[in-house]
């Protein structure tokens, strides 16, 4: 049985960007006569203003999305976490970590060379033999080569994790679970069949399969929908201004989230459920 689910961190209200990533699990759950869950990634405490999780809710049920379960408060799972972390770490796939962040930044500069001035520093592993004596700050999964993975609209993928990313983190040096760890057992715990969220995760997803690997867990199908761009053609995000969608007629929101979907256009329809069922047939009709 086909169980999807929308994950939206409450950072923020929903905008038009984070609205597509729902609308497309939605449409793709109704479409395969499927179950839709809802999950409030609220991991990062500090980046979650109170309240911002029923704003969501209200947002969705306002655009006539309704989960069918009730939904799961990732803040309230911490014990589940520290079980796969605890297993994780008894099988020797993780490993405590000792590093600053100036230690990582120095050994990648000593071992690969001057580090790049912006993406991610690939973890050269100075704690993968153990910390020396020094306390470990944070927790990392051993990761080795090469991903391949499939997604539904992007094709076949490949990244070679070693390389690339290198040991991450599951456990921060702050405390706080790392966004990949609550996901993978969450996703598991919850039976989610298929992940349908926006390509700017798409890059997360072989580390999400290396962590599935790891802890014996069933690796979804994936569907990484197009993003929405700002105007200065970066994601629209809150950091560029992304407003949060204007509920006055949420019908016409769901007709321009379908649209960004690629979906043909749909009739105006009156309420948020004609233009729901309009959509479901149109997904149906493109899948
Ligand atoms: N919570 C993540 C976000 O809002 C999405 C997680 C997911 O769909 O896997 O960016």
């Amino acid at each position: 049985m086909y169980r999807g689910r929308f994950a939206p961190s409450p950072t923020g209200p929903l905008h038009a960007g984070s609205l597509v990533a729902a609308l497309a699990s939605w449409l793709d759950a109704r479409a395969q006569r499927g179950r839709w869950l809802v999950r409030i990634e609220d991991v990062d405490g500090p980046r979650c203003p109170p309240g911002t999780d029923e704003v969501i809710l209200g947002q969705l049920a306002a655009l006539g999305l309704v989960p069918d379960e009730p939904p799961v408060w990732q803040s309230r799972r911490d014990t589940h976490y520290q079980a796969a972390l605890d297993r994780l770490v008894a099988a020797g796939d993780a490993y405590g970590c000792a590093c600053t962040r100036a230690e990582i930044a120095a050994a990648y500069e000593r071992m690969v060379g001057p580090r790049p001035r912006h993406g991610e520093l690939v973890y050269p592993g100075t704690c993968r033999a153990g910390t020396h004596g020094r306390p470990a700050r944070a927790w990392r999964l051993r990761v080795q080569g090469r991903v391949d993975w499939q997604d539904r609209r992007l094709g076949v993928q490949s990244q070679d994790l070693a390389a690339e990313v290198g040991d991450f983190v599951l456990k921060r040096a702050d405390g706080l679970w790392a966004y990949q760890l609550a996901v993978v057992v969450d996703d598991a715990e919850q039976g989610i069949t298929d992940v349908v969220r926006g390509e700017d995760l798409a890059d997360n997803t072989p580390r999400q399969i290396a962590l599935q690997r790891a802890l014996s867990l069933p690796t979804p199908r994936y569907l990484h929908t197009p993003l929405v761009l700002a105007a200065d053609g970066h994601k629209l995000s809150k950091q560029n201004g992304a407003a949060a969608i204007d509920l006055t007629d949420p019908a016409a929101r769901l007709r321009e989230a379908a649209a960004r979907l690629g979906l043909p256009p749909l009739p105006d329809a009156a309420t948020p459920a004609d233009t729901l069922a309009a959509a479901v047939t149109a997904w149906a009709a493109g899948g």
